[in-house]
């Protein structure tokens, strides 16, 4: 399967990967849907919208500050750095993640589009006024230091539409694909879910890496049952020692 894939990858035009909060599971930054995604009582669902948000902005920025110490003190793991090689070989055109952390970035990823914002951004809920953070806030929940309005986490919760530049930017990337490449997602938050199904419809190729099922399995024409970290540097070895042979 590996050499398969690996094959088809290297006789691509247009690769575009997908990847989601498996992708850095390995890193020790938990999933939304998985036994760790839990903190203190709470589920993601209830505290990544625009309600939880106005109802207690205090608590919200908490599960914040925690998630944003995980990324600080996260580093970018073996699948992160061979998505960035890809690249770098000029196979991988498009690097669409649902990541909000920056560890592709990190990894060395220069083509890439957060279609669920980061997290190491605010933006104030009033005025135009937005920051990047190498630290969690130091008063919980921080004010905008231009208008004095609350500051929220610069990503797309629950509920709200993804940045209209990102998903355009994603669609017609999936639009022109022949191959995609899924890493690490459930495949159930939409429009993201959707971006593999779109590539499908035009009769091109879906690749998965999960170490379960998803959403996008019955699409897949290759599933690889296993660990991101694991996969993506065997498949990445395998398409170098192609080269190397021809
Ligand atoms: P998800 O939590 O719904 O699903 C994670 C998927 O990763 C699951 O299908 C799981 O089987 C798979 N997985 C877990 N460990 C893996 C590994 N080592 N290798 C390969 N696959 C593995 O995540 P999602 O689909 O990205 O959707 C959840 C939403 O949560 C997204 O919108 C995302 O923005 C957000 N989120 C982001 C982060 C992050 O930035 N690191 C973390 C948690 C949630
Ligand atoms: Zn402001």
């Amino acid at each position: 399967m590996i050499e398969k894939v690996a094959e088809v990858i290297l006789k691509s035009r247009h690769l575009i990967a997908l990847t989601g909060a498996g992708i850095s599971a390995e890193s020790g930054i938990p999933t939304f849907r998985g036994p760790k995604g839990l903190w203190k009582r709470y589920r993601p669902e209830d505290l990544a919208t625009p309600e939880a948000f106005a109802r207690n902005p205090k608590l919200v920025w908490e599960w914040y500050a925690w998630r944003i110490n995980l990324v600080l003190n996260a580093k970018p793991n073996p699948a992160h750095y061979a998505l960035a090689e890809l690249e770098k070989m000029n196979l991988l055109k498009m690097l669409i993640t649902q990541n909000v952390d920056d560890l592709h970035e990190r990894a060395g990823s220069k083509k890439i589009v957060h279609l669920h914002g980061e997290i190491l951004k605010v933006v104030c809920t009033r005025c135009e006024y937005e920051a990047r953070l190498n630290a969690p806030p130091k008063e919980i929940p921080p004010k905008c230091p231009v208008c004095q309005a609350l500051l929220r986490p610069g990503v797309v919760w629950f509920g709200e539409p993804i940045p209209p530049a990102a998903l355009s930017l994603a669609f017609s990337e999936a639009e022109m694909a022949d191959v995609i490449l899924v890493v690490g997602t459930s495949g159930v938050v939409m429009p993201a879910g959707q971006i593999p199904y779109i590539v499908k419809s035009h009769g091109d190729i879906v690749i998965e890496i999960n170490i379960q099922e998803s959403a996008i399995t019955p699409i897949a024409d290759f599933f690889i049952k296993g660990r991101a970290g694991e996969i993506l540097p065997r498949i990445v070895d395998e398409i170098k020692r192609k080269i190397g042979c021809f």
